[in-house]
């Protein structure tokens, strides 16, 4: 974790869960027990529970965020929400690419360039996701796997953007399902993004990046996950459901300085 170029980011995806009062509960818990926290903090409820998250949290340094958006700005496109609609209810934070996207609903790395311009179009702050599956890692597809996820999500990105975006690196099998990636195995796959970003946007733009790590992130990991080099930050899914448990990743204890 490198505090000076980057800030840590604590995000928090809840997927398809909670009804509205559940949400406001979660909410008012995180905003109250949030004290003098080092971190970035976002949450990313589903589209139903948006309005009311950026209203129960106005003030609050906790960010609104979205798990998806539609690349057009407005038009005949039935059941899609674009960027600028995100915008205007108070979201400042999308996800894109997310692996159960990827995997359930066809999202392919053109989609997520496409999404990925509309964000930074609309002046949101994209959290674009990339992982392997299983199989991938247990093949030696790993890198390639990440170096084309992340080579077709930044196409056509200028260098000058990049400080703007945020990638997580999440390993599939990691993802709800308990086995978190070691801190050595998340650092080496978080170095290898690092370097295919310097290729893709310069390496001083790659050093502005955060990448976070996303797969059974836990108050009993989140340290020394945390205390990689190259891990900025987390995207929890489960666990950020639970007040206690998520305020504890989002004051996760730093490394002490060496020296
Ligand atoms: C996620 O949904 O992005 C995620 C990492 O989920 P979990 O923390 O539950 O593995």
């Amino acid at each position: 974790m490198t505090t000076a170029l980057r800030r840590p980011l604590i995000a928090g995806n809840w997927k398809m869960n909670l009804d509205l009062r559940a949400a406001r509960n979660l909410l008012r818990a995180l905003r109250e027990n949030l004290s003098d926290v080092a971190a970035e903090v976002a949450v990313c409820p589903p589209f139903t529970l948006l309005a009311a998250a950026a209203e129960e949290l106005k003030g609050a340094p906790i960010r609104v965020g979205a798990q998806d958006l539609f690349w057009e700005k407005t038009g005949a496109y039935t059941g899609e929400v674009s960027a600028e609609q995100l915008v205007d209810i108070g979201c400042s934070v999308v996800l894109i690419g997310h692996s159960e996207r990827r995997r359930c609903f066809g999202e392919t790395d053109d989609t997520v360039a496409r999404k990925l311009k509309s964000a930074l179009r609309a002046g949101l702050m994209p959290v674009v996701c990339v992982g392997e599956t299983l199989e991938e890692r247990e093949g030696q597809k790993t890198y390639r796997v990440l170096q084309t996820q992340l080579k077709g999500a930044l196409s056509g990105l200028a260098p000058a953007e990049a400080g703007k975006i945020v990638v997580a690196y999440e390993p599939v099998w990691a993802i709800g399902t308990g086995k978190t990636a070691t801190p050595t195995q998340a650092q080496d796959a978080h170095l290898f993004i690092r370097k295919t970003l310097a290729t893709v946007l310069g390496s001083e733009a790659s050093m502005a990046v955060r990448i976070l790590y996303g797969g059974s992130v836990k108050p009993d990991n989140a340290d020394a996950l945390m205390a990689q080099p190259d891990i900025d930050g987390a995207l929890v899914g489960g666990e950020s459901l639970k007040p206690v448990s998520f305020l504890r990743i989002i004051h996760f204890q730093a490394p002490a300085e060496a020296g």
